[in-house]
């Protein structure tokens, strides 16, 4: 976490801010993801933000996009089980995506869109299967309902926020169909999945960041 110093302050606030909340609910997504998983979550989410925080420390980071393409990038490398690869492509993606362009609220949304995508074509889960794309898909939907109702950009963030953390809650009363959790059919009811936790915790750090740049 320490020593981020990209010369855009905007991409460094949002990088800090991440790396800062994964930091911030390492035991907690261990402990989320040992009710029904292996309870590593967490640490796991952890070893890649910060080796992220470290190599955007050493690179020389210029923006929101390059920022999202290294954490991608380091965290398909760095991250065991399988948050690696779905994670990673999702942050990929989206740095890739905004590349170059002006970030208002419709290309915050498309953004989130393409990330979306990246994780269904690699996980190929599907909505209500009990993973991270069940509080990452209603956080999106948030975003866009209140974006098309009139709202502000701010807003649309802490409405993402909020749809984010509900999907997340929301998960308590699922059973998992894909991933480690899978195995225990009807048994992985009760609890929260572990990456969805994570996704809500993510995209309320990122609406934050976001509102403190608009
Ligand atoms: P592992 O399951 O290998 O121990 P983690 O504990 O880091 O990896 O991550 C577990 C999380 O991964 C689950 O809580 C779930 O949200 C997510 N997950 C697993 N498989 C998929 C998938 N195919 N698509 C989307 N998310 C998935
Ligand atoms: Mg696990």
């Amino acid at each position: 976490m320490k020593g981020i110093s990209f010369p855009d302050s905007g991409s460094a606030i949002l990088a800090v801010s991440l790396v800062k909340a994964i930091n911030d609910n390492t035991a907690y997504l261990s402990e989320v993801d040992g009710a029904i998983g292996d309870g590593d979550h967490g640490i796991n989410m952890r070893k890649g933000f910060d080796r992220f925080a470290a190599l955007a420390a050493e690179k020389k980071v210029v923006n929101a996009s390059e920022g999202f393409i290294l954490l991608g990038t380091t965290l398909m490398t760095e991250i065991g089980g399988s948050m690696g690869p779905l994670y990673g492509n999702l942050f990929k993606r989206m740095g890739g995506f905004i590349r170059g362009k002006e970030i208002d609220s419709s290309v915050f949304l498309e953004m989130l869109k393409e990330g979306m995508e990246a994780v269904i074509e690699i996980g190929e889960a599907k909505i209500g299967d009990k993973t991270m794309l069940d509080s990452l898909s209603p956080g999106i939907a948030a975003f866009e309902e209140a974006t098309s109702g009139g709202s502000s950009f701010a807003q649309a963030l802490d409405a993402m926020a909020a749809g984010a953390e509900q999907g997340a809650a929301a998960t308590v009363s699922m059973i998992a169909k894909v991933g480690r959790a899978s195995r225990l059919g009807e048994r992985s009811r009760g609890v929260r999945d572990a990456g969805a936790t994570s996704c809500a915790i993510l995209l309320t750090t990122l609406a934050d960041a976001a509102k403190r740049l608009l």
